[in-house]
């Protein structure tokens, strides 16, 4: 459908003044012929700068000497999480629209967890390519009941699908990752999301996407890229005493996985190893891939080669596993940063011998910044510490509010970040008032230690709550359909180092500034280069990108137009702007 079949010459030249007329008529002066929108998980709004006299041409260079730089990007909700912070940036919307408030949440009506983007009625294209609950480590792939995928749960439009209704179709949509919900979130409704299985070892997608594979999809994986790494090992690009890092790779909170360790070098095993695929992707191997796949992609679906713009986004998935096993302060974490500046600079090297960085908007960005990992912090003389949620029920406050209640069982049935999630069925059963029970639970949770604040659903509904710019994070997360009973938000420098089982250095996912904090860098197709303070949000990229190509903002979108994007490109060559 979305190939141009073989033509005739003359059939050619038409089609190709068709496009170039719709591209006139629309009012979208200097619009891109291709706009790639990269999103690297994890990457804290300092950390492109961090190792800025070690980065190599071409790469986050590029971006920082020919891009806008915005220094001071904050996501403006609570739950700084994966799927979270990709649809906000797809979208322009917040996690209260969009539909998307944690990476996995309770569903009222099923009466089950759900993975954000699972969907039964879309089976993966690949058979055996499911997740594995065996090996898999992710803790919210394992949430997913259903293999199938589909971007259904995602409430409102995405840029990606703004711009597919703007061309009629034409404009081509992609987006490539090795985490599933790095993919749907950026493909939208109306595009094509391709990710990495760890059970095959293959980029694959769902029958929401395709029917079949393409050939050239079908002939990668047949390749079998992921090979390349079986007997070898992630090892220093560098002499190790020329690192920041370089004296540290030893660290005891750092995860020792079994065969990969916590030092380098660290060994992918055989091919055949059962956690083989899994220790790739927690390595700079997953960007390699990723960036090898999304190249075929931009060859193979001809991306950017008429004046209808087309739309990739590639999001990278290292940075935030090496950033969970390692924390971001470590060895790894800065090895693996180096190693995607040279993963950058092929992408952009291939895009400007493709299509020409001139015609190519390149947007860089990341869903969720990180926090340090408590003994990086410790070690420094700043407090810091894990929490337990798993431990609330039994604490003598809660134990104390069973007995008033008249309640022999556990009151709290789960805590999934950031919802504490009460036993419905038991205060049913005891005839008691769910929005009292909210309210009592919140406020002996609030008395613990390492909790800043609990918020109860109801007290959100209500507008009881005290006027906080933490409240209005948690409101830009607020959705009544799909929140939990009680919002939680740990002190900073709290964190829950357990991801279902797996003891990890760090995890993300709070409402403050380490996690909030991220890069923008907006470069090419006649955007001038410029470093922006002022504070702005990724939110304000996907109603961006309409206003650049003349579509109208996502439906959900709240942000605001970054305009130093526009000043630049105003000033650029062969801009038309309206007197
Ligand atoms: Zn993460």
């Amino acid at each position: 459908m979305k190939k141009i079949p073989l033509v005739t010459h003359f059939l050619t030249v038409l089609l190709a003044t068709t496009a170039t007329a719709f591209a006139a008529g629309a009012d979208r002066p200097g619009a891109p012929r291709l706009i790639v929108q990269i999103t690297v998980d994890q990457l804290r709004g300092d950390l492109p700068t961090r190792y800025r006299d070690r980065l190599g041409e071409g790469g986050f260079r590029y971006l920082l000497e020919h891009g806008v730089h915005y220094a001071n990007a904050h996501f403006q909700h609570a739950t700084t999480e994966t799927i979270v912070g990709h649809t906000t940036l797809a979208t322009g919307a917040h996690p209260s629209a969009h539909g998307m408030v944690a990476n996995v949440w309770y569903d009222r009506e099923l009466e089950r967890l759900v993975y954000n983007i699972e969907d039964s009625r879309y089976r993966l294209l690949t058979a055996g390519a499911d997740v594995d609950s065996e090996t898999e480590i992710d803790p919210t792939q394992r949430k997913a009941r259903s293999e199938g995928r589909s971007p259904a749960a995602i409430l409102v439009s995405t840029f990606s699908d703004e711009l597919a209704i703007l061309t009629a179709g034409r404009a081509k949509v992609f987006a490539v990752s090795v985490k599933d919900r790095g993919a749907v979130s950026m493909a939208g409704h109306a595009g094509t999301a391709y990710w990495f299985s760890k059970a095959s070892g293959e980029f694959v997608t769902s029958t929401y996407y395709l029917e079949q594979y393409p050939q050239w999809v079908a002939a990668w994986n047949a390749e079998r890229h992921t090979d390349r790494y079986a007997g070898t090992s992630w090892e220093l690009l560098h002499a190790q005493d020329s690192y920041l890092f370089g004296d540290a790779d030893d660290r005891n909170w750092e995860t020792a996985l079994p065969g990969f360790g916590r030092t380098f070098p660290h060994a992918w095993g055989t091919k055949d190893g059962r956690y083989y695929t899994t220790l790739l992707t927690l390595s700079p191997a997953a960007d390699e891939l990723t960036l090898d796949f999304a190249l075929e992609l931009l060859d193979k679906e001809d991306l950017g080669t008429d004046d209808v713009p087309d739309f990739l986004s590639i999001s990278f998935s290292a940075t935030d596993y090496v950033g969970h096993i390692f924390g971001p302060s470590s060895l790894e974490a800065e090895d693996n940063l180096l190693r995607l500046d040279r993963t950058l600079a092929r992408l952009f090297k291939a895009l400007d011998e493709r299509v020409g960085l001139a015609n190519t908007l390149v947007v860089l960005s990341a869903d969720h910044g990180a926090p340090e990992a408590p003994g990086t912090l410790i070690e420094l003389g700043i407090e810091s510490a894990y929490v337990d949620p798993a431990a609330w029920d039994k604490t003598p406050a809660i134990e104390a509010l069973k007995r008033r209640f008249g309640v022999g069982q556990p009151l709290i049935e789960a805590f999934y970040q950031p919802y504490v999630y009460l036993d419905r069925q038991l205060i049913a059963e005891h005839d008691l008032d769910q929005a009292e029970v909210e309210r009592a639970v919140a406020d002996e949770l609030m008395k613990l230690d390492g909790v800043a604040l609990a918020l109860s659903s109801e007290a959100l509904r209500s507008g009881a709550f005290p006027e906080m710019p933490l409240v209005r994070k948690i409101l830009n997360n607020f959705n009544p359909k799909r929140s939990g009973d009680i919002f939680v938000v740990f002190e900073p420098q709290r964190f829950i180092g357990d991801m279902d089982g797996l003891t990890v250095a760090s995890g993300h996912g709070s409402p403050w500034s380490y996690d909030t904090f991220v890069p923008i860098f907006v470069a090419g197709a006649g955007v001038a280069p410029r470093k922006v303070y002022r504070r702005v949000a990724p939110n304000d990229i996907a109603p961006t990108l309409s206003a650049i190509v003349g579509a109208k903002p996502p439906s959900g979108s709240a942000g605001e137009l970054l305009i130093e994007v526009f000043e630049g490109r105003d000033r650029g060559q062969g801009v038309r702007t309206t007197p």
